[in-house]
């Protein structure tokens, strides 16, 4: 269960479903009560208790002395010529972190963050470079779902949703983020919460490989790998993870994984960096590295996505002829191969770019620069620490 509140009132945000019965038995009010509670905080984007008209007095008197609906500050907003839109929330101590907003024909994606800044250090990110500063906690992660949710349908003057998928694809690692982000993930997939089914919530990991065993076992929402190289020692540069959870120990993972994913594939994620791991040859060993071991193709699908290049990452995008010839070896080799749209690059909203306001607490760029990452010392302790 997770609450806070800079006036130590709970805020009901960072509470799923069985944690508000939980809390509300403490002030001794009935199961449906909760229920009742969580359904106007997430299904009606309701703040203020004096409006949750079928809630009685006297509990409304008890929530007001001891809890609060307390979003995050939204600091700016920019809207893209495609209809995508990015906010910059304030989640304290100079930190910020950003949602993205993905209009689509059939859908509507946010993307969502789960730490200020990231310790993995992925080279061809932005949110890698900047380095981190901490966890969200769960109520930062949901209040970010709450806010884009119901300022979209004020602003769209709609009573039906409008986030029709969530993608935890935002700044961080949310696998380093486990305790805090399964209570979020549980009030997206509430029939009380959002109601968004299991297949439409997404976890994008780097491949830390224990919690995804503990998520598959949790709360087995769809996963998305971030793999970006077929042989460890490229990934070992571009994703230093791998020095933890090197490709072999990751793809035996996916596996395990695919027996409680609600869909029968793992999506990989696949960057395009420009003569670094776009050529042929990488497309060869990535589909041996797919489809080795007698796997058929249907297991996973592959999303290539065109780098978004910034100044100190040092690498380039690849060009669109490569990328062509690079998923045609894919698709030849039957494997499911889609080369995905870049989304409001005019507002910095693209994959990889999401930077944020961080106050670094690693120093990222001395960390990049040496063979042995932190980021791998403080997976390990994570890892420690949650499996207790
Ligand atoms: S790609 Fe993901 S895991 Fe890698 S540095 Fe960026 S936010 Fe972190």
């Amino acid at each position: 269960m997770t609450s806070t509140s800079s006036n130590e009132k709970t805020n009901l945000l960072g509470l799923d479903h069985d944690g508000l019965v939980e809390w509300c038995a403490g002030l001794g009010e009935k199961r449906f009560r909760a229920t009742q509670l969580f359904r106007w905080i997430h299904q009606r984007g309701v703040a203020d208790f004096d409006a949750m008209s079928d809630l009685a007095k006297s509990l409304r008197a008890k929530l007001h002395a001891t809890a609060q609906i307390q979003p995050l500050a939204v600091l700016s907003e920019q809207v893209s010529r495609d209809g995508t839109i990015k906010w910059l929330f304030d989640v304290g101590q100079g930190d910020a972190v950003e949602s993205v907003f993905i209009p689509e024909r059939d859908r509507a994606t946010l993307c969502v963050s789960s730490q200020a800044g990231c310790a993995i250090g992925c080279r061809f990110c932005s949110t890698g470079h900047q380095g981190f500063s901490r966890n969200l906690k769960t109520w930062e992660i949901i209040a970010q779902l709450w806010y884009a949710e119901h300022e979209l349908r004020r602003r769209f003057q709609s009573d039906e949703r409008i986030i029709t998928n969530v993608v935890m694809m935002g700044m961080g690692e949310p696998l380093q983020n486990y305790t805090q982000l399964v209570p979020a993930l549980r009030t997206m997939l509430d029939d009380h919460g959002y109601g968004l089914s299991r297949r439409k919530v997404t976890v994008s990991t780097s491949g830390i490989v224990p919690m995804m065993d503990r998520l598959s076992q949790a709360c087995p929402v769809a996963l998305a790998v971030s793999l970006h190289a077929p042989q460890d020692a490229l990934r070992d540069d571009l994703v230093p993870l791998n020095r933890k959870y090197p490709l072999q120990e990751l793809m035996q993972a996916c596996q395990r994984y695919l027996a409680y994913a609600p869909r029968d594939f793992i999506t990989f994620e696949y960057c395009m960096l420009a003569g670094v791991n776009d050529q042929p040859e990488h497309a060869l060993a990535l589909v041996e590295l797919l489809l080795g071991e007698g796997k058929g193709p249907n297991w996973c699908k592959l999303n290539l996505i065109p780098f978004n290049p910034f100044p100190q990452s040092g690498l380039q995008c690849s060009s669109p002829e490569a990328v062509q010839a690079f998923a045609q070896i894919l698709l030849d080799a039957g494997l499911v191969t889609t080369v995905r749209k870049t989304r409001g690059d005019d507002i910095d909203a693209a994959c990889g770019q999401l930077a944020g306001e961080v106050k670094d607490r690693t120093r990222a760029i001395v960390r990049m620069q040496r063979k042995r990452s932190p980021a791998l010392a403080t997976a390990d302790a994570y890892v420690q620490e949650v499996k207790g």
